[in-house]
């Protein structure tokens, strides 16, 4: 079995033939988290992790570059339509995503952060975990892991989540896994100049790591470039298989697991 921790079959990419891959994922034993980036494409997860009975779940929250003030779709968090989402599906497993991007958008920092901690108390008052989306600016100057580090500990109680797509460096993932967070890898694992992040993986207990697509992008090699789907999460977990030298099958076994201890499914 696999578990595709984050994917967006929700979005506007796979609108003619979302159905036909999630059969084929059913049919293989890839199981699914689709994850919302503004209230639409969180309320079309929803809609269509309603359609299975298993191995297709959701994740509601508004992407931080969506926030008011952004350049790119900018709407406001309502908090009470998220709620009453929430509410009425048994199907969201997770808050998100949400989180801190610098690399779009490096001025709309305290708005971003403002939703940020919207959603962790979203997410705690319904005991959901956290997708956390990071980006640092273009310069690198901008640290988004940092912030959102500090985020997390400031917090009274306890968070659980992921980090997704982790693009940070060795002692970032180490934080968050300290502070009780699992860290998602995509194909840029696969892909060239990426020596840093296999370094992160080879050190990392294998009990934190997710893997993801991050469907309709980030196609792993060999596909990459090309429109990103979960069955492809199977090129991730090789890559992480080779770089700890640790057998396929254990590697797809554990993640799964993690995953669903993670989303409680
Ligand atoms: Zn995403």
């Amino acid at each position: 079995m696999l578990f595709d921790s984050h994917a967006h079959l929700n979005f506007q990419e796979f609108e003619n033939d979302w159905r036909q891959i999630i059969d084929d994922c059913q049919k293989q034993n890839v199981w699914v988290a689709n994850v919302g980036s503004q209230f639409e494409t969180s309320k079309k997860a929803v809609e269509i992790s309603n359609n299975f009975e298993v191995g297709v779940y959701a994740a509601v929250g508004l992407h931080p570059i969506h926030v008011l003030g952004s350049k790119f779709h900018p709407e406001k968090f309502d908090r009470e339509q998220y709620r009453q989402l929430i509410e009425a599906s048994k199907k969201i497993v997770a808050i998100g995503e949400t989180g801190i991007d610098f690399f779009h958008d490096d001025k709309n920092f305290e708005k971003q952060k403002e939703i940020f901690i919207e959603h962790i108390n979203l997410a705690q008052a319904f005991n959901l975990p956290v997708v956390i989306h990071a980006r640092n600016s273009r310069d690198g100057k901008k640290n988004a892991y940092q912030e959102i580090i500090k985020v997390i500990r400031d917090q009274r109680s306890e968070i659980r989540g992921v980090i997704h797509c982790f693009g940070g460096t060795k002692d970032e993932a180490m934080a968050f896994i300290k502070l009780g967070f699992c860290v998602g890898f995509t194909g840029v694992i696969t892909f060239d100049q990426t020596e840093q992040l296999a370094e992160t993986i080879d050190q990392l207990s294998l009990d934190s790591i997710l893997v993801e697509t991050d469907s309709p992008y980030l196609a792993p090699v060999p596909f990459r470039g090309k429109r990103n789907q979960p069955q492809y999460v199977r090129y991730v977990v090789e890559k992480i298989a080779q770089i700890k030298k640790i057998d396929y099958n254990k590697i797809a076994e554990q993640t799964a697991i993690n995953a669903k201890k993670l989303f409680r499914v």
